[in-house]
């Protein structure tokens, strides 16, 4: 039997989706072979690979003048394959709003000059800056911010806006999750293990007038030029992880698209909540404003009460509901594949909970 899986990431699939995995992993559509067994030069890979990328520009709106590739290494090794490539002798400068921009902003650090445009600490990370009021110096090699901490479960509802600065996000845990406009990016990147399939792919969208700015001193592996010149395909992509991606391209496509990803997940995220503004008992520790639409943290009374809780959620076949440990509390991830069923038998098993622990 399957439960309601709320994780982080890597988080739940489709079901449709692992069946027709697990109806190919064997003998891909009568060729004799699976896919993950197939050259990533060959014929079968290439349909599969060309049919993604034409699907992702469909679905995401990507114009000409963008390269999008599938990379390794995680969301991390972007954290510092940016500064490497476009922060030049300029200064970059980056909004710290949690656990994951403040990573990049340290790798950041290391490789060349940054200022902290915004620093939520004093709020605990519970708030972000005014997209409309930044004020980043129009020579600024980029802008740099994180669109979904994962972890604090704070969201930017709108782009920020930076004028000619050229802007980078990372939007590993709310990738496609809603309509983006692509132009107003000069590179957009994450992982796929949360909205789109199993880990081991990082989908990296660059603007090619930035190539221009890769210095010819970087490993290959490591320049952006590299791999939009390679269309993707300089050395061996993850291949398990953009077949997945491409079902589940095809799923958002019959779902609505984007605008259908944002309607299941404001409804979703409304579901939890409505129930905390109506709950002295449950309590949501991010400003109104930036409540996340994907993962959704919570406080209960106590940490003796929020144990008990994830672990009667988890008897119920409500899992993975505790927080990250570096900040505790509870969380629920509420990525595209998670139905809302699952969420109203969260928000269920809650108000039961607070009845017999309130
Ligand atoms: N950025 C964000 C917003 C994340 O949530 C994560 C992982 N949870 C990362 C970056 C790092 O991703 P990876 O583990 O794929 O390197």
């Amino acid at each position: 039997m399957r439960i309601h899986n709320f994780s982080a990431g890597p988080s739940t699939l489709p079901m449709e989706i692992l069946e027709a995995l697990q109806k190919d992993i064997v003998d891909y559509q009568g060729v004799g072979y699976s896919l993950i067994e197939a050259s990533h030069r060959g014929k079968v890979f290439d349909g599969i690979y060309n049919e993604t990328m034409d699907l992702l520009k469909e679905i995401m709106g990507i114009p000409a003048g963008y390269s999008p590739f599938f990379l390794g290494g995680g969301a991390t090794l972007q954290f510092a394959m940016i500064p490497m490539n476009f922060q030049g002798n300029g200064t970059a400068y980056y909004a710290k709003t949690g656990t994951w921009s403040n990573k990049a902003t340290d790798d950041a650090q290391k490789l060349g000059k940054v200022v902290v445009a915004f620093d939520g600490k004093d709020s605990n990370y519970s708030t972000l800056p005014d997209p409309h009021q930044l004020e980043i110096p129009q020579d600024a090699s980029y802008f740099y911010y994180c669109s979904n901490e994962t972890i604090g479960g704070i969201q930017w509802q709108e782009v920020p806006e930076v004028g000619n600065v050229p802007l980078i996000v990372d939007t590993s845990s709310d990738f496609l999750s809603r309509p983006i406009d692509v132009e107003k990016f000069s590179l957009i990147y994450g992982g796929v293990q949360k909205n789109l399939a199993p880990a081991g792919a990082t989908l990296v969208i660059v603007k090619d007038e930035m190539l221009e700015r890769c210095p010819d001193t970087l490993p290959a592996y490591l320049s952006y030029k590299t791999h939009a010149k390679a269309k993707g395909l300089y050395n061996t992509p993850p291949v398990f992880s953009i077949w997945a991606v491409n079902l589940m391209l095809k799923w958002i496509k019959k779902n609505g698209g984007l605008v259908g990803m944002q309607q299941r997940a404001e409804e979703k995220a409304a579901l939890l909540y409505d129930l905390f503004d109506s709950s002295s008992f449950y309590r949501n520790p991010v400003d109104a404003k930036y409540r996340s639409r994907m993962n959704v943290v919570f406080r209960l009374p106590s940490e003796e009460l929020e144990a008990k809780f994830v672990a009667e959620a988890l008897n119920e076949g409500l899992s993975a509901l505790k927080g990250h440990k570096s900040v505790g509390g509870c969380r629920a991830s509420i990525y595209n594949a998670l139905e809302k069923s699952s969420v109203e038998t969260l928000v269920a098993f809650m108000r039961e909970f607070e009845r017999r622990n309130g």
